[in-house]
């Protein structure tokens, strides 16, 4: 978590201040504390983000039930018309959107626009909520008995969400949430809570009705009162694995519903008949993308047989081309870390591997631009084996290992082996070989010559083992599923024929 700032007031020139969103209005914090956020390619602090209290989640939780009770009533046409509305609102901000991405996270304006992109792919899902809310009808179950199934939205539900994807990740859950009827409290990073505001801005100009949408900033303090508020029904969490373990544990504790998807430690198997070219590309794009500060970054290449040299040749090759830089600046492509600790501790990774025996092909502080920015450039490892530092921890960052292992099997194992299953990839020309490592690896998503299997929005995103707790995955028609409950009506109605009700007209069979 940040550090604590002065309490608002006495704030600097030139910090913006960055206020909670409640009741569809921006909502000035009065605890007292706040945090800082930082421009991560300059190294000032430019804004100032409330810390909510407990009675200011309150407030938001508040909200959100009283708009509760209409927003479940709207039909179906009107809730796919109001989304329709907002894809076509945030596309055409989409520009604007990014902008605020790149200042606060630091990622690459182009980066920042796919992820916009993405998140209003689960949006465009969401217009189909007449159809994805569809029951089931048994005609004559019994003899003059329906039964018919149909699901329902759970009131109010919060998201926690992570610094990677400050606009994304929010939309894979309020996104389905909201079309299924619930309304919806949100806690973003409070590392880059800006866009959260943006949005919510925009949603109330889409048209969506005040407090089905609230955004609470803060830390510790905020999030324990989302995880014990007794009118919140359902929590979904993205972040690093310790707390959300953590989240898991206290939600369900509370009776919750809870999804909390957590941290990870991809590795890409690239076999000898792999194309080393495509392979190369894949791994450089998926290790150092975003700065390595992805979820589903490829962290750890498994080389398999003697494609070890070739492979790290071609990866090295590759290295000095990246320009490293501040991301707002057309052709840069990798951008700063999101905070100057987070760097440091990236870049620990670098001289921990040394001592622990890995070879240090590329060191990133050799070419990190100068300048206050938290810059650091691309790292390559090595000969990194699973007792190092590097190879048991999600570095985060823009260090990417190489194992060397002489056979599948073993590729395998250390894929299975690994407390994380969330993403994985495999790289060869052999089909079958491939088809066996889809059958065989324990891990949620898993890519064939695609080094980050982001599911299209129409499938659900999750990993396994310590990569996701709970038992649905997020966005989908798992993130359906999550958001509603299910209710079954058995059903009977006195047959006209032998009614004794007075129709006003003869009944025949
Ligand atoms: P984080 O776990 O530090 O923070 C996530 C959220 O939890 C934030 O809103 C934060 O304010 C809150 N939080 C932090 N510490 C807390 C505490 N002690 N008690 C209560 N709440 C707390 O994660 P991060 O650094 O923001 O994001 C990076 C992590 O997220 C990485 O581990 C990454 O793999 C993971 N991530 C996972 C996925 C996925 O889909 N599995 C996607 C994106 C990011």
């Amino acid at each position: 978590m940040t550090e604590l700032v002065e309490a608002p007031e006495a704030q600097r020139e030139g910090v913006a201040r960055i206020s909670h969103w409640i009741g569809g209005r921006s909502t000035a914090g009065e605890s007292g504390r706040s945090g800082p956020v930082y421009n991560p390619a300059t190294g000032q602090q430019t804004g100032a983000v409330d810390f909510a209290s407990v009675e200011e989640v309150d407030a938001a939780v508040a909200a959100a039930q009283e708009a509760y009770a209409t927003w479940r009533s709207v039909s179906l046409s009107r809730r796919a018309e109001l989304f329709f509305r907002i894809r076509e609102l945030l596309h055409d901000k989409s520009e604007e959107i990014a902008k605020i991405l790149t200042r606060e996270h630091g990622k690459v304006l182009s980066d920042a626009k796919g992820e916009v992109a993405r998140g209003l792919e689960v949006i465009e899902f969401a217009c189909g909520i007449p159809t994805l809310l569809k029951g089931g009808f048994s005609e004559q179950a019994s003899t003059g008995i329906d039964v018919y199934s149909i699901r329902q939205p759970l009131g109010v539900v919060a998201g926690i969400t992570p610094f990677n994807f400050p606009a994304m990740v929010p939309m894979w859950m309020w996104a389905p949430a909201i079309a299924c009827g619930n309304t919806f409290v949100l806690k973003p990073s409070e590392k880059d809570p800006s866009a959260s505001i943006y949005v919510a801005e925009l949603l109330k100009e889409a048209g969506l009705p005040d407090g089905v949408f609230s955004v609470v900033h803060g830390d510790k303090v905020a999030v324990d009162r989302v995880l014990s508020h007794p009118d919140i029904a359902a929590i979904s969490f993205v972040g690093s694995t310790p707390i959300a373990r953590y989240v898991y544990e206290t939600a369900t504790q509370n009776g919750k519903r809870c999804q909390a998807l957590g941290g990870a430690k991809n590795h890409m198997v690239v076999l000898p008949d792999a194309d080393i070219e495509m392979a190369a590309d894949a791994a450089v794009s998926a290790a150092y993308g975003s700065a390595g500060e992805r979820c589903m970054a490829i962290s750890q290449v498994v080389a398999v047989g003697d494609v070890g040299d070739r492979l790290v040749e071609a990866i090295k090759q590759r290295l000095p081309k990246i320009k490293v830089g501040n991301g707002m600046e057309p052709d840069v492509e990798m951008g700063p870390l999101v905070t100057r600790e987070h760097r440091d501790k990236v870049a620990s990774y670098i001289d921990q591997g040394r001592e622990q025996g890995a070879t240090v092909v590329a060191d990133g502080r050799e070419t990190a631009p100068e300048g206050e920015g938290f810059f650091l450039g691309v790292s390559l490892l090595d000969d990194v084996t699973p007792e190092m530092d590097a190879y048991k921890d999600e570095i985060f960052g823009p260090v990417l290992g190489v194992t060397r292992v002489d056979t599948y099997d073993e590729a395998l194992r250390l894929v299975n082996e690994n407390p994380y299953g969330n993403g994985t990839a495999i790289f060869t020309r052999d089909g079958g070989v491939a088809r066996r490592f889809q059958f065989d690896v324990q891990v949620g998503m898993v890519g064939i010559n695609v080094p980050i299997p982001v599911p299209v929005a129409y499938y659900s995103f999750g990993g396994w083992k310590s990569s996701l707790f709970g038992d649905r995955h997020i966005y989908g028609p798992e993130g359906i599923d999550f958001y509603t409950r299910g209710k079954v009506v058995t059903s009977r109605w006195p047959d006209p024929a032998t009614s004794k009700v007075d129709l006003g007209f003869p009944q025949t069979r």
